[in-house]
């Protein structure tokens, strides 16, 4: 996908206040969704392609929803959930900040008779009805697939910027990615940390320490999202390493997608949300038309001891020679990657 070839997509539109719809006739089901994203700052997909995804997905099953973002703070994301539930929320999906504080949304829910749905990130000892995201352990071992096929062989220096500590996604990244990289022998890991809230500024001081500590001696960035890639990159372009170490991501950001495109990044990982979104806007019907709660799978929750039923979608890994996919996709515009709107 060069620039200049602008032949599709709709794009997202970003959007700081909340979202909320109404359906007028045809309605399918009785009852109202609300979802509570994260933040802003740790992928630019809460914004730019969930908020937008989620809206068209309950506006299409006419379905009422209300789409809030916590700017990052669990005590916000309480309160959110807590008038959602005051303003006649059925059915709640939250984006947890951390476990502890998810389950604790979930438990006051479940005390008021609504149900909750964990999208995209497993609450741990959470009460949710559902868990609706992407094989996340496949997202780590796409990271770590590519990141070997642009390594290539022979012995190389390996850093790892995994994602929150508080995040169970991140856990599953940096395990998949583990599990590929690990076994290749000529491989050393010579830095691993986590990025607490997924912070980009906080993973280019991290990342700076890590290359200074390694002695400019890091051959390959193994970083979790597109944020975190890019936080590497611009460490690495200050060293005049930028091209010459590939760094992966996540997200399909533009932001990534421009990275890989000029040659500092090696790949992302595309999720293709307005799947998640409309598999979210499906089972939140189920939940309010009373329907069994199941899922096509069932994932196990390590600190609840329970089951719970699943929805996992399938990852794409995107490198330079594929880019035009994530376009023809609709879910970024050529135009977006060439004025890095
Ligand atoms: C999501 C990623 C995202 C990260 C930071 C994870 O839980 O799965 O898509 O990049 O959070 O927001």
């Amino acid at each position: 996908a060069a620039c200049g070839d602008d032949d599709s997509g709709s794009g997202g539109t970003a959007s700081g206040g909340g979202s909320t719809g109404s359906s007028t006739g045809g309605a399918q089901a009785e009852g109202k969704v609300g979802v509570i994203l994260p933040d802003t700052e740790s992928s630019a997909r809460w914004e730019t392609a969930d908020r937008p995804l989620l809206a068209q997905a309950f506006e299409e099953a006419g379905i009422e929803y209300d789409i809030q973002n916590a700017e990052g703070d669990a005590q916000r994301m309480q309160t959110i959930a807590d008038q959602m539930i005051t303003g006649g929320v059925t059915v709640l999906a939250i984006v947890n900040l951390d476990s502890a504080s998810g389950a604790q949304i979930q438990s006051t829910a479940q005390q008021q008779g609504v149900l909750t749905i964990d999208y995209d990130r497993l609450t741990l000892g959470g009460s949710a009805e559902y868990y609706v995201s992407f094989d996340n352990v496949e997202v780590g071992r796409l990271q770590g697939q590519g990141l070997q096929q642009c390594l290539g062989e022979g012995p190389k220096n390996i850093a790892y910027l995994n994602g929150s500590p508080d995040d169970n996604n991140a856990t599953l990244f940096s395990q998949g990615a583990h599990e590929v990289l690990d076994a290749v022998q000529d491989y050393t890991v010579v830095a691993e940390q986590a990025v607490p809230g997924w912070d980009n500024q906080q993973a280019a001081t991290i990342f700076e320490q890590m290359y200074t500590e390694a002695g400019g001696q890091i051959d390959g960035v193994l970083a979790a999202n597109d944020g975190l890639g890019n936080a590497a990159i611009s460490i690495l372009a200050r060293n005049q390493a930028a091209g010459e170490v590939p760094v992966t991501g996540q997200d399909a950001t533009v932001e990534g997608l421009q990275n890989i495109l000029a040659g500092n990044q090696c790949m992302t990982v595309y999720k293709p949300i307005a799947e998640e979104a409309n598999a979210l806007a499906e089972l939140a019907i189920g939940l309010i038309n009373g329907e069994e709660a199941s899922g096509t799978e069932e994932v196990e929750d390590p600190e609840g001891g329970r089951q719970v039923p699943s929805v996992l979608l399938d990852p794409v890994a995107v490198f330079r020679d594929n880019v035009k996919d994530v376009v023809d996709d609709g879910f970024v515009t050529a135009a977006d990657l060439c004025t890095g709107e």
